[in-house]
């Protein structure tokens, strides 16, 4: 087989180890953000660097958790307000209570990578 081949093998398991990293990192995240938020943010900045570094799409059950902007992990009802709205176009409101940063995220466009995403 060729070079090139496993070049391609190899990036497909760095990508697939990235990922799973950044799954256990995010649940790190989860479990310890109850009493100690400081390690749960740590845990977030690491996963964004595994993320970036592989060049890996951040996974859709994560994506939301954390603040773009000051990267602190958000649970709901806790340190993120999430609210729906319905005006001009179906979007998912989350407001970071920790910086203020409003983060948008429409649930039509939401739709279509999902179906995308099956494929
Ligand atoms: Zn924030």
């Amino acid at each position: 087989m060729s070079k090139k081949f496993f070049r391609r093998k190899e990036q497909r398991e760095k990508k697939k180890i990235a990922l799973e990293r950044i799954d256990v990192l995010f649940n790190l995240a989860e479990r310890v953000f109850a009493y100690d938020k400081g390690l749960a943010n740590r845990y977030v900045e690491i996963a964004l660097a595994v993320q970036q570094k592989a060049k890996v799409r951040m996974p859709r059950k994560w994506k939301r958790r954390y603040c773009k902007k000051c990267h602190s992990f958000l649970v709901p009802g806790v340190n993120a307000r999430v609210r729906l709205r319905q005006k001009r176009m179906p979007h998912v409101v989350i407001k970071c209570l920790e910086c203020g940063y409003i983060m948008r995220y429409p649930y039509l466009r939401e739709k279509k990578e999902r179906r995308k995403a099956k494929k």
